[in-house]
């Protein structure tokens, strides 16, 4: 069967290139990066090599880059490092309501140890009001932390503005842009960022492998204990052939993001037109324009996402929906909910992310597909009466 993959949010294939820069630091370079002989310094070359590429990439300096496992563990370090180090000046934190669960749980955790979060609600389209960012400061308030790029609906962030806030406030900010690294520009300079997390297999790298940003002077401390790698910062033994590939995806990034971007908005906007055309009682979940160039998320009235990705799966087309089914209840997601849809339009809700290696025929394909599963799920929706 033809198999179609619109899941690139989730994770995306690792490129070939990267596979191939990878394959020699399994064994044949294969010293552990803190050793002193021969072996070790060719593993710690090729590391901070990555670090390099990295740092250049986002208009950092190499040693501001700390390698990390992936983008919560750099969500965590970001919010319980910067926490616990400055707790002499305040102990609030400013987020916002549709952050990633990495960040939300790291709020939540911080807030059961005595931490104060306000959760800023984002407008209907997804997009926080800057202003309302700059209301929340308060005398207390330690870090700003907002995604650049939201993974269910793509909405994107004044980044920018808000850094300035944080900025003029004297607040750290911290940015999860692990859906927009390699993706679209980002350059911590330019917008203010102090601290930013992002991770290899959002953009064609391999899994288990990310990188914390950490702005020159940003009060932080390490939340593992152990040895002395990444300045004492992360201890662990470097996975190498991974922090490897993060390297060469970012140098592939590099290179053909801005193209890239432009195929994936043209894709974009024909899955959601002829979506728009073909299906009736559709709403588009997000910013129509203000998203990231992969990201298509609708709500399909009368029906249940997860039908529509089962029904998808059976044509070999695969997509994710906006709830989670666990233990046996379907919890609409805290985005959706955020956006202000109703508990049907959340649970009918499907995101197709798209990746370089989809074309527009797959793009027609999926149209194709689509109308007549939602028609006969419709049929059968006791929502339709
Ligand atoms: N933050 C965002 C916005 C994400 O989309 C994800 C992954 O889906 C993460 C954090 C977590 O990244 P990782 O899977 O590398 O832990």
């Amino acid at each position: 069967m033809k198999r179609i993959y619109f899941d690139n949010a989730a994770t995306t294939p690792v490129d070939s290139e990267v596979v191939k820069a990878m394959a020699p630091y399994f064994n044949e370079i294969f010293g552990n990066p803190s050793s002193l002989h021969y072996f070790g310094r060719q593993a710690n070359n090729a590391v901070e090599n990555a670090r390099l590429v990295a740092a250049s990439f986002i208009g950092a300096q190499p040693e501001e880059i700390i390698f990390t496992s992936g983008g919560t563990e750099s969500d965590n370090f970001a919010l319980k490092g910067v926490g616990y180090a400055n707790l002499s000046k305040g102990n609030h934190i400013i987020t916002s309501n549709i952050e990633h669960h990495a960040v939300l749980e790291s709020c939540q955790f911080l807030e059961n140890q005595g931490f104060e979060v306000t959760y800023v609600p984002v407008e209907p389209n997804g997009i926080l009001n800057p202003d309302e960012v700059k209301k929340a400061i308060k005398k207390e308030t330690i870090l700003i932390s907002v995604m650049h790029a939201n993974n269910e609906i793509g909405s994107i962030q004044p980044i920018k503005e808000i850094g300035e806030i944080a900025k003029e406030n004297k607040v750290y900010f911290h940015v999860d842009a692990v859906q927009t690294f390699g993706h679209i520009p980002v350059n911590v300079n330019e917008l203010n960022i102090d601290l930013l997390s992002a991770s290899a297999h959002k953009l064609y790298g391999p899994k288990g492998a990310g990188l914390l940003y950490i702005r020159k002077g940003t009060r932080i401390q390490s939340f593992m204990n152990g040895g002395g790698q990444e300045k004492g910062l992360r201890a662990s033994t470097h996975n190498v052939a991974g922090i490897v590939g993060f390297g060469k995806a970012i140098e592939l990034a590099s290179k053909n993001m801005e193209l890239e971007s432009k195929f994936l908005t043209n894709l974009r906007d024909k899955l959601i037109d002829g979506i728009v055309a073909n299906i009736d009682n559709v709403k588009l979940n997000g910013d129509r324009f203000k998203r990231l160039p992969n990201n298509v998320n609708f709500s399909i009235k009368f029906v249940e996402g997860e039908g529509i990705v089962l029904g998808l799966d059976l044509e070999g087309i695969a997509v994710s929906s906006g709830s989670a089914c666990t233990s046996g209840s379907m919890e609409p997601s805290h985005v959706l909910k955020a956006i202000g849809r109703s508990a049907d339009l959340a649970h009918g809700s499907v995101r197709f992310s798209l990746g370089k290696y989809n074309t527009e025929e797959e793009i027609d394909y999926a149209i194709e597909k689509l109308i007549p599963i939602v028609k006969r799920l419709r049929k059968m929706s006791p929502l339709l009466k």
